[in-house]
């Protein structure tokens, strides 16, 4: 963004921008939309009980977009009436909600934790924007609602079984979403099945921070990078892929983050909802993206092969088509630079938001 262009945003009246709801803003997605909602001359608001963030990020937002003005409220989406309150009080126009638990073996584990806090929480806040007469809502969903591959790439056609708690809990939410535009109440939705998002802001000043050990690769290969873990565990090198290793649909957090900014105005433009893959078009091997880390950032990643994880699919990737089509977006930043980004984030914070908390 130019410099000017900028100020001109940070300068908005606080009463002219349009102001977004965005319970999750603290996250990993979120606090990246939070940049382009700010750049895009909206308002987040964002809602956070912080059990997997930190409000660093937000202050990190503010710096990279120039603005001192982002209200961030402490509090559980669960809790239905502070949430129509602060709709009501900020005059949310919509909601861009990314409030939920992700962790797919924790669900395992934990379900009804799962399930309150995504399912329960997806709830309060439907029930919240119905009385506060907020009529948008953009909900993450995610590729794992697909399940077992019946063909791929999948298309959002593709039949639905999830395999896990998690993934029950984005599929619930979906029916509940589907059921409530269908009935009389005039809200509409866009639900967005991100494939796997990764890298961060090209600045380094936000990126991905898992609480623990990552279980995803991405933040496990950067933090052997900086040499928090001494190697990477490869999960399976017999899968029928062409290295052995799993492959997946990566994308770019930037690129996530705009997708969300274009079917935010297409939601706030028509009254129709719909359901669209965010993803690539293309799968990565865990190889592959070994190998593009170790050229971003220069370093070796010491890695061992090591059993399937359970409950891992070989290959998955999007049919990107139809997020063209509906939206006019298709991403555009390859695996070269969501390594860059990923190295420039890890890089400047091998410890994340932690010193600056
Ligand atoms: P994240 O954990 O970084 O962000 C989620 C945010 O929600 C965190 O800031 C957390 O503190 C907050 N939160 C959780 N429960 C809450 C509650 N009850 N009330 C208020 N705040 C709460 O995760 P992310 O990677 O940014 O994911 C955002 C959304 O996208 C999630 O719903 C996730 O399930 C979904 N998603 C993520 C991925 C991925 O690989 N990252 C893939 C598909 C879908
Ligand atoms: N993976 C791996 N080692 C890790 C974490 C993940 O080999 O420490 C593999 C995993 O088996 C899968 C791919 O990397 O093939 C992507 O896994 P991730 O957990 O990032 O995403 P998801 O499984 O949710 O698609």
């Amino acid at each position: 963004m130019e410099q000017g262009q900028m100020r001109r945003i940070a300068s908005l009246d606080r009463d002219q921008a349009r102001r977004i709801l965005v319970p999750g803003g603290a996250g990993y997605i979120g606090s990246h939309t939070c940049v382009e909602l700010v750049q895009r001359g909206y308002q987040p608001v964002v809602v956070d009980n912080f059990v997997n963030s930190s409000p660093v990020s937000i202050e990190r937002v503010c710096q990279i977009t120039g603005t001192n003005d982002i209200p961030v409220i402490e509090a559980d989406i669960r809790d239905t009436k502070r949430m129509e309150a602060v709709m009501r009080e900020y005059e949310c126009e919509a909601v861009i909600h990314f409030a939920g638990l992700k962790a797919v073996g924790e669900s395992t584990t934990d379900p009804l934790n799962y399930y309150a806090n995504n399912v329960q929480g997806s709830l309060s806040l439907l029930d919240a924007m119905e009385s506060a007469g907020v009529k948008h809502i953009v909900f993450s969903s995610s590729a794992t609602v697909y399940g077992t591959p019946v063909f791929l790439p999948y298309t959002e056609e593709h039949p639905l079984a999830p395999t896990n708690p998690y993934g029950m809990t984005k599929y619930t939410v979906e029916l509940m979403l589907n059921d409530l535009v269908a009935s009389a109440c005039d809200i509409n939705a866009g639900i967005l099945r991100y494939f796997n998002p990764i890298g961060a802001h090209p600045s380094g000043k936000i990126g991905e921070d898992p609480n623990g050990i990552p279980n995803n690769l991405m933040p496990f290969v950067a933090q052997v990078a900086v040499g928090r873990r001494p190697h990477l565990n490869v999960f399976g090198n017999d899968y029928d892929t062409p290295d052995g290793t799993g492959v997946r649909d990566y994308i770019h957090v930037v690129d996530l983050a705009e997708a969300h900014i274009v079917a935010l105005e297409k939601l706030m433009a028509s009254p129709d909802s719909f359901t669209v893959n965010l993803g690539s078009g293309t799968g990565y091997s865990v190889l592959d993206v070994v190998k593009a880390f170790e050229k971003a950032s220069g370093c070796e990643i010491a890695l061992e092969f090591a059993e399937r994880r359970p409950g891992d699919l070989p290959a998955y990737w999007a049919d990107p088509a139809y997020a063209l089509e509906l939206l006019g977006w298709k991403t555009r930043l390859t695996l070269e630079d969501m390594c860059r980004d990923q190295w420039a984030w890890q890089s400047q914070n091998p410890n994340g938001y932690l010193e600056d908390q």
